[in-house]
């Protein structure tokens, strides 16, 4: 299970995820290539803070539709923390980058990054904007600044083994209140780039609780009082990743196929396999299933 807490402060509202264990149940699903389960990590790690605010049945949806090898990605969090997601070409891989950072950027290209929220309206909310660096980060930072105009800040990083096991994953999301004060933006400025990466911080045994202290201990006004920005928790969740697929939703999907195109499907086999996107769950019909429609 992963580790979300998410809480404000007077001139800002903060979201810090600890994610490996969703990112490497992903990767056990998908076996991603390196760079490729950098991307998938990335994005699900920040789903699960953008997701945190969500209530009852809300969903978010966030997906990246790009010309690079890896081509699409799609991910969902809900209310309680589950997230899941898929990633049409989990095995494209690019070389990485002369620091030795997986180059996540070329992985993806050029493209469009969408946000989809379904909050139980007749429409749901979709938010369009264009990749900047497809980096991830950024881009999540630019739709912000642009389509909701909200200045954020976010770090994500995902670091893996050799055998490809995750070693560390997580991030932090720093939103700005609206009239938030100068000298707080500055301060958090010059202390997001100071910190070290945030994987340097989860593998060195820092837990989300003492990331959210990092980002605020030494904050101080012009006056030099210590710590005059207090923060407050509002809520920790144990997140996962976890699919609410199940054969009923496979079997609807079959008999929109209609009549024609299910005679189709069986009279070369007798039993016909699907397979979920997100969680590779298999389901298997027969044709005796659709006896009813098929008469
Ligand atoms: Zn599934």
């Amino acid at each position: 299970m992963g580790k979300l807490i998410r809480g404000t402060s007077k001139n800002a509202r903060f979201y810090v995820v600890d994610s490996k264990d969703i990112v490497q149940k992903a990767q056990e699903i998908h076996g991603c290539s390196p760079t490729a389960i950098a991307a998938f990590g990335r994005l699900l790690t920040a789903s699960l803070m953008m997701g945190a605010d969500l209530k009852g049945n809300d969903l978010l949806t966030i997906r990246i539709d790009s010309d690079g090898p890896l081509s699409q990605i799609i991910v969902t969090a809900d209310p309680k923390g589950d997230v899941k997601g898929y990633l049409s070409n989990p095995l494209a891989d690019t070389a990485p980058k002369p620091d030795g950072h997986p180059d996540v950027s070329s992985l993806i290209g050029k493209g469009a990054l969408r946000i989809i929220k379904d909050m139980g309206l007749k429409e749901p909310y979709v938010g369009l904007s264009t990749l900047q660096t497809g980096e991830i980060a950024e881009d999540l930072a630019y739709y912000y600044y642009t389509s909701e105009q909200i200045p954020t800040v976010i770090a994500l990083g995902i670091s893996i083994n050799d055998d490809l096991s995750v070693k560390a994953a997580g991030g932090y999301m720093v939103q700005l209140l609206p009239d938030a004060e100068d000298w707080f933006i500055d301060k958090l400025e010059e202390k997001i780039k100071s910190i070290r990466p945030v994987t340097e911080l989860l593998e060195g045994g820092m837990d989300v609780q003492r990331i959210v202290k990092l980002l605020y201990e030494d904050i101080e006004d012009e006056t030099y009082e210590k710590l005059v920005e207090d923060y407050k928790i509002l809520d920790e969740k144990e997140p996962k990743y976890n699919c609410n697929c199940n054969k009923d939703k496979f079997y609807r999907g079959l008999i929109t196929l209609g009549r024609e195109q299910l005679e189709d499907l069986f009279s070369k086999e007798d039993k016909v396999e699907t397979e979920c996107h997100f969680c590779r769950t298999k389901y298997e019909f027969r044709k005796e299933d659709f006896s009813d429609i098929l008469k």
